[in-house]
């Protein structure tokens, strides 16, 4: 999984006082930008509203032409329809398929720790793999579009568990707010809202709060990183998710250190039912 740096360039139609440009390269970490400057209508001012739209859309399909999106796993174009990763990059992500499967790998690693009633993951996580990449991509390179992506495939495959049925709403693992102001996103949130879109329910964000900027898990063993999320969350309005069975999200499983730690702040509200999910699995 090398090579998949890539060059993009995004060309706008603005009016040439807009502060747009400035926007479009933060937000898409673009590497150059054209700018097209609308003109002023003699009657009505500026923008020219319809013009701008349809040179924008003409100009896009240019750009696509000379910067064409490109597979986050080959590198190769992507055609009409596909998104993030060509068809065959697709197919290859390693899926567990293990919401059919009661008593599967990611309800073990909780076994005994969090009364969950189910756990599923969306795929296995390898080192090398593609889902390390993508997921590298979307908290480091800021491709936040990789996150609601792979929670969409995740909530289309999520669709066909009867269970799904039972949940009333999502709630991702909050990022601490000095983490999230320096990432400037919370990737479990990007997940979390891919998913409760395909499957068509809620997602609660404001319920569960990081009270704890934790140091790195890395490099820490499961006894010792219990420890040290053990306190990390708080919940804020109990009654909200009160006899609510929720689905608690998390991007990668490894030890399950930190969704315990969400899952026993949760549990402080009343009759609340906890089940788990995650994007990936570490093998
Ligand atoms: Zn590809």
């Amino acid at each position: 999984m090398q090579n998949y740096h890539k060059t993009r360039a995004i060309i706008i139609a603005v009016p040439h006082t807009s502060l747009l440009p400035k926007l479009y390269i933060l937000i898409t970490n673009a590497s150059a930008l054209f700018l097209i400057f609308t003109p002023r209508h003699p009657k009505f001012g500026y923008p020219l509203h319809l013009f701008t739209m349809l040179l924008h859309q003409l100009i896009e399909g240019i750009a696509h032409l000379f910067y064409p999106h490109i597979c986050e796993g080959c590198s190769k174009q992507l055609v009409t329809n596909e998104q993030i990763l060509c068809i065959s990059c697709a197919s290859l992500l390693p899926e567990t398929n293990n919401y059919k499967i009661p008593d599967n790998e990611t309800g073990l690693r909780f076994a005994g720790r969090v009364p969950y009633r189910y756990a599923a993951t969306y795929a296995y996580f390898t080192d090398d793999g593609l889902l390390q990449h993508l997921l590298h991509r979307l908290k480091y390179a800021g491709k936040q579009e990789i996150g609601t992506y792979l929670g969409k495939k995740f909530g289309q495959n999520l669709k066909d568990a009867a269970w799904i049925n039972e949940i009333d709403a999502i709630i991702p693992v909050p990022l601490h707010p000095d983490k999230l102001a320096k990432r400037g996103f919370n990737q479990t949130m990007l997940l979390g809202q891919g998913m409760a879109q395909s499957i068509g329910i809620d997602m609660m964000t404001d319920v569960l709060i990081r009270t704890r900027n934790t140091e790195s898990q890395t490099s820490k063993s499961r006894s010792e990183r219990v420890e040290n999320m053990a306190g990390a969350f708080r919940i804020t309005q109990k009654q909200r998710i009160e006899g609510k069975h929720i689905l608690l999200i998390d991007d990668v499983l490894t030890t399950g250190a930190t969704l315990e730690a969400c899952a026993l702040a949760l549990m402080e509200a009343k009759g609340v039912a906890i089940s788990i999910a995650t994007i990936g699995i570490a093998v």
